[in-house]
């Protein structure tokens, strides 16, 4: 009798202490999923924009019930390189030898306002075996206070602009929001002209005058994940400085450099929205 009432309250504080721990983990989950910044890398057409770019606890909610990460660790190790704006007279064309001495494939999202000034390397880009998506007509500074009818206004005339001159199914398929600003009402406006809304997984920041090649080529080696989509800029000579080293890190790790469409058309959404975290 004596040992009893010890044998039992063991059994009630290890299932205590069991509990305790349950919940601590549901809540740190709880926690550190409704902390967690949403930028998915890619909100695709028929996607439903407020389920994965809302802030509402309702879109939580949803998330944490309808999403399935992959199983597994069979995430392909593929890389998109993306360069926004321009096409621009310096920099692009020097941009565009060293991707081809690279032999790394590129995506660019350019200004259809540019693309009139230099139509040229517009072709060239398209030329050079790179994709070319829309990153609007004038790149509005204030592009996530536009409405929707504003937001297609800026699409339609940045394709028709860069279809003028080279022809690429992307132009139409994929779109980049100026300064990487953008709500859901732009999102769904975008969406529903037909567009991919194509955002990124790492942001090394080569926009920013203190980004050297050094800190782009850390940056990317941080943050890198399977499959990457990385964020960078066509006007940006340490941007191209950087891409040697930066190119030969991601070979090193058994990366293959692909366009935007290719990661699209062969790797599953949920593997791109749910990128795998490795340090290269
Ligand atoms: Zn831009």
């Amino acid at each position: 009798m004596k040992g009893r009432p010890g044998r039992l309250g063991r059994g009630r504080l290890a299932a205590l202490g069991g509990a305790f721990l349950a919940a601590a983990l549901i809540g740190f989950a709880l926690v550190h999923l409704l902390a967690a910044p949403v930028v998915p890398p890619v909100v695709v057409r028929t996607a439903n924009a407020h389920r994965l770019l809302s802030g509402g606890i309702a879109a939580h909610i949803d998330r944490l019930l309808h999403e399935r990460l992959p199983s597994g660790s069979n995430h392909p190790r593929l890389v998109a390189l993306t360069f926004d704006d321009g096409p621009y007279p310096v920099e692009t064309p020097l941009l565009l030898d060293e991707l081809t001495q690279l032999h790394v494939p590129a995506t660019f999202f350019l200004i259809g306002a540019d693309t009139e000034l230099f139509p040229a390397l517009a072709q060239r880009i398209a030329g050079d075996g790179d994709e070319i998506a829309n990153h609007t007509q004038t790149h509005p500074a204030d592009f996530q206070a536009l409405d929707a009818a504003a937001v297609r206004r800026e699409l339609d005339r940045g394709a028709a602009t860069l279809e003028r001159y080279v022809h690429d199914p992307a132009i139409r398929m994929m779109m980049r929001p100026p300064h990487g600003r953008f709500t859901l009402r732009t999102v769904e406006a975008a969406q529903g002209d037909g567009y991919h809304v194509i955002l990124w997984s790492d942001d090394p920041g080569d926009w920013r005058a203190a980004a050297t090649p050094s800190v782009i080529d850390a940056h990317v080696a941080r943050y890198a994940t399977a499959p990457d989509i990385i964020l960078l800029h066509s006007g940006k000579i340490n941007t191209i400085e950087a891409l040697p080293s930066l190119v030969a890190r991601f070979r090193m790790a058994g990366f293959r450099f692909v366009t935007v469409g290719e990661l699209l058309r062969t790797v599953p959404l949920s593997q791109i929205l749910h990128p795998e975290r490795l340090r290269i």
